[in-house]
């Protein structure tokens, strides 16, 4: 069953996403070569805590940290640890927060250092999917045109859609039907409408589609090691129009400085 939100709700639900990005903003401000992921999980929590919310993967079917960190061919769902980011670097870091009741979730993947051509190309492809992706989340449509949205773009560059993990609803739970997938048909699935919020978030690889699971029973990998990008929004269907409750503002405020 979907929970379609009242706008009160979705201004409640603006408020933890926002709050996502503002912790993403803290990891920009530190990633760099050199520092451990476990770095970036404290600074995240810390934050996030002060705020007076909570770290929504923390505890969540049992996931030990704040942030999933995904390094080059690890796709979603990375432990931060004691490993070291280096030079040429592809990190996803995905956020959770749990505010005022309602879940914000969201996802960015940060380049260390400077990266070679093609990783470069497919972390700013993968970032206009989400964007072509929202731009279809329109009342009327289906659930299947972001994923046609995304699909046809990403693999027009010879990319591959990751099928075994989608997008989701989101509001007073963390995931809430409807599924997301990042792959379909214009015209499949759920029709959308008024008062729908929902997560979309690509996740491509450079390679073949098909992931793995490793032995800690999360981290998900590319079959075949190369690597894979992530971002995530959080949407919302006000008056007919995807609204995005999520923001990179910051993030991207923040990355921009450290280039200059
Ligand atoms: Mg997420
Ligand atoms: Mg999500």
């Amino acid at each position: 069953m979907i929970s379609y939100k009242s706008e009160e709700e979705i201004e409640l639900i603006r408020q933890s996403s926002l709050l996502v990005g503002k912790t993403l903003a803290e990891v920009a401000r530190i990633i760099r070569p050199g520092i451990k992921t476990i770095e970036l999980d404290k600074v995240a929590e810390t934050f996030i805590r002060d705020h007076k919310a909570k770290p929504a993967f923390k505890g969540y079917n049992g996931f030990p940290y704040t942030l999933c960190i995904s390094v080059n061919d690890v796709v979603v769902h990375g432990f931060p640890g004691d490993q070291e980011l280096k030079e040429g670097d592809l990190v996803s870091v995905d956020c959770g927060t749990l505010l005022n009741g309602f879940y914000g979730d969201s996802a960015y993947t940060f380049a260390v250092g400077e990266l070679d051509e093609e990783k470069r190309l497919l972390m700013e492809r993968t970032k206009e999917s989400l964007y072509r992706g929202i731009k279809v989340a329109k009342a009327g449509n289906r659930i299947g045109n972001i994923g046609y949205e995304v699909q046809s773009y990403v693999e027009s560059f010879g990319y591959s859609v990751v099928r075994d993990l989608v997008g989701h609803g989101i509001g007073r739970n963390l995931h809430e039907s409807p599924e997301v997938p990042n792959y379909g048909k214009r015209g499949d699935g759920i029709m959308l409408r008024q008062g729908l919020v929902i997560c979309i978030e690509p996740m491509i690889n450079l390679g073949v589609r098909q992931v793995t699971q490793d032995r800690d029973g999360w981290t998900i990998r590319t079959a075949d090691g190369k690597p894979s990008a992530h971002y995530e929004h959080q949407i919302a269907i006000i008056k007919g129009e995807p609204t995005i409750l999520s923001s990179f503002d910051e993030i991207e405020e923040v990355l921009k400085e450290k280039v200059n």
